[in-house]
């Protein structure tokens, strides 16, 4: 997009000029399940294996970033077929359709930054919101690549491609720190559920965690304010209520009351 303002081809949420911008993590907040972890239980070398590499994380053993690729790596799906597969499993939330045309009808975008991989994302959306609405939204996160000499149509043809160097293979807070850093800027709301959503979360003005989720005590042990949240119509009556000014992002904060 053609721009006379640095600023805004950098920061591309800010390109409408918004009030409030809506990061959020995408699978287990956006969807009901885990589609990597889907795809890795049912296509690849299954549950055990999967909690074993979880464990190998939480007690340093492994990173997160080599533990996700040896999960994916066991999947030798077609990457054509894993989608297909997905989309007759993956569920998104009910809410987060109404909530994101209310967003997109009171100029709020919405960011997703995961650790997943970007055609399926846009596959699930595209399913279950809309192939235009998916367009107009910003997706940050890795992508699939052929393997040397393959096609990643092919039996075990694809891998990931990570977002970065990091640890986790895609850092989520490098996409927020610069809109965090601005003088003056909109609010920044953030939803996740899951470890890999706190760095990002630090950033913002206010944290939705997914009810019963890993993030919810990472939050309270590291004192970051939060809220909880059941389904998307928990996060659109406080995102509203904040854009209409009848709520602060502090009040908004409660934990888990
Ligand atoms: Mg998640």
């Amino acid at each position: 997009m053609a721009t006379t303002n640095g600023t805004s081809s950098a920061l591309p949420a800010l390109q409408t000029n918004p009030k409030a911008i809506f990061f959020t993590d995408f699978d287990g907040t956006i969807t009901l399940q885990d589609s990597n972890d889907f795809m890795t239980d049912n296509l690849g070398f299954g549950t055990a294996l999967r909690k074993k590499g979880n464990e190998d994380v939480l007690f340093d053993r492994k990173s997160f970033r080599d533990s996700f690729q040896e999960m994916l790596d066991s999947v030798q799906t077609p990457f054509a077929e894993c989608i297909k597969i997905l989309l007759a499993n993956i569920k998104l939330d009910p809410k987060f359709k109404e909530f994101h045309n209310w967003c997109a009808a009171n100029n709020v975008p919405i960011v997703v930054l995961s650790g997943g991989m970007t055609p399926v994302i846009k596959a699930l959306l595209a399913h279950l919101v809309g192939e235009k609405e998916v367009e107009a939204m910003q997706i940050v996160s890795n992508d699939v690549q052929a393997r040397p000499g393959k096609s990643i149509n092919e039996e075990g043809g694809w891998t990931i491609k990570y977002h970065d160097d990091s640890s986790f293979g895609h850092d989520k807070s490098l996409e927020i720190k610069p809109y965090a850093a601005l003088a003056e800027r909109p609010i920044m709301f953030y939803a996740g559920d899951g470890v890999s959503d706190l760095s990002a979360a630090k950033e913002t003005d206010l944290l939705f965690a997914k009810a019963g989720r890993d993030l919810v005590q990472w939050c309270e042990r590291q004192n970051v304010p939060f809220t909880v949240f059941n389904d998307f119509s928990d996060i659109y009556k406080v995102v509203q209520s904040v854009i209409e000014g009848k709520t602060s992002v502090q009040d908004a904060a409660t934990g888990r009351g």
